[in-house]
């Protein structure tokens, strides 16, 4: 049966390879909720504006009479919480919008989510969900060997992490004692196509195809999982759908890699896609100072959502590597514009 899919942070990163999926394969109705800061890209929800099952409602997540009448034209059967400040760099620089949208924010969101949810029919009360999108970094740091699974105790290091460690408990709170349905999911790190550039990805590449230096914070060797993002966005509609109502899935792309790792293989997959007369790219790598408390290693087990909802990642980082490269230089215009905008690729959070 067709639902109806409020998204927060629809015209991001993530959240609209979320959207494309609902429209482009299955017959959900979506609703955007999204306050366009820098990282929001209305270009990102392009292939779906044209579909009578989607519409857009630019709103603050922290403005309360504003989701309180969204709730109330839209009556969603399913809210996927993506909205956040989403960059621990800028998180060092200035961590108030962190408090402010991830903590605040995702409070107000939760108000009226509950609202809305003891308005409902008990039809309807039946197949409410509020599902959290958070990050394995709020796990904190791992060391050479083990992975963070769904129980691992909470340490997060950056002021990211530390806002989005405190959404998840509230979202756990507002399930016992209010008795909201929740579902909850904290991911690796994502990559791919329509990725704002201050991240390592999209940096590299777009800086390896413009044949500018290729920044690599410390020695390079910070591990981090790798998840495509359609993968991601596949992992979550599941979890939406048929996720046990209280619980929280890891979902990651056995993907473990070193920061130089991926640099390397960009500019191989570069180099052969579209070589650069100056030779390999590699010679554009340069060590910069470390990001303050840059955690070492993060590694995921994801053989939750694996064994009870049959969800596993279909690219492998090679795959899903190529597939992001070739994007980028097909659809320079994208790029070219969140570049000329607010963010030109300096460096940010050195503290
Ligand atoms: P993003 O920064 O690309 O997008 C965030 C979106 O939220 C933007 O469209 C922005 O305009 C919107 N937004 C910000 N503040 C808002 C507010 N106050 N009200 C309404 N909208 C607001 O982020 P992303 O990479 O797509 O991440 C989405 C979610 O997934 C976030 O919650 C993030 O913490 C989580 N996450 C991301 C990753 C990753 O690798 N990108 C990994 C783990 C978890």
């Amino acid at each position: 049966m067709p639902l109806r899919f409020l998204v927060t942070g629809g015209a991001g990163f993530i959240g609209s390879a979320v959207v494309r999926k609902l429209i482009g394969e299955t017959r959900h109705e979506v609703c955007v909720v999204d306050k366009l800061t820098y990282a929001g890209n209305l270009a990102s929800l392009e292939p779906v504006v044209g579909s009578s099952r989607y519409r857009f409602e630019q709103a603050d997540i922290g403005d309360a009479s504003r989701l309180e009448a969204i709730f109330a034209g839209f009556k969603p059967n399913i809210v996927l919480h993506l909205a956040a400040e989403s960059h621990v760099d800028r998180s060092i620089d200035g961590p108030a919008a962190f408090i402010e949208t991830n903590i605040v924010g995702s409070f107000v969101l939760l108000q009226e989510s509950l609202r809305h949810y003891r308005s409902l029919p008990a039809d309807e009360q039946a197949e409410f969900r509020f599902h959290h999108i958070s990050t394995d970094e709020v796990f904190g740091s791992l060391g050479g060997d083990g992975l963070f699974r769904e129980d691992t105790a909470y340490q997060p290091n950056s002021p990211y992490s530390a806002s989005k460690a405190a959404s998840d408990h509230l979202v756990r709170a507002w399930y016992h004692t209010y008795g909201l349905p929740m579902v909850m999911t904290n991911c690796s790190n994502n990559y791919g196509p329509y990725h704002f550039p201050e991240k390592l990805i999209p940096l590299m590449i777009i800086n390896a195809i413009e044949g500018k230096p290729l920044p690599v914070y410390g020695n390079g060797l910070n591990v981090r999982d790798w998840l495509y993002v359609d993968d991601h966005a596949e992992a979550l509609i599941a979890v939406a759908t048929e996720g046990k109502l209280g619980e929280s899935y890891n979902i990651g792309g056995h993907n473990e890699k070193t920061n130089i790792e991926v640099v390397k293989t960009i500019c191989a997959i570069l180099d052969e896609l579209m070589p650069d007369p100056e030779g390999p790219r590699e010679r554009l790598i340069r060590y910069v100072t470390d990001r303050p408390g840059h955690d070492a290693r993060y590694a995921i087990d994801a053989s939750k959502i694996g064994r009870e909802l049959g969800w596993a990642p279909k690219e492998t980082f090679e795959t899903g590597l190529r597939r992001t490269v070739a994007w980028y230089l097909a659809n320079a215009t994208w790029w070219g514009d969140t570049r000329s905008g607010v963010y030109r690729g300096e460096r940010l959070g050195a503290a």
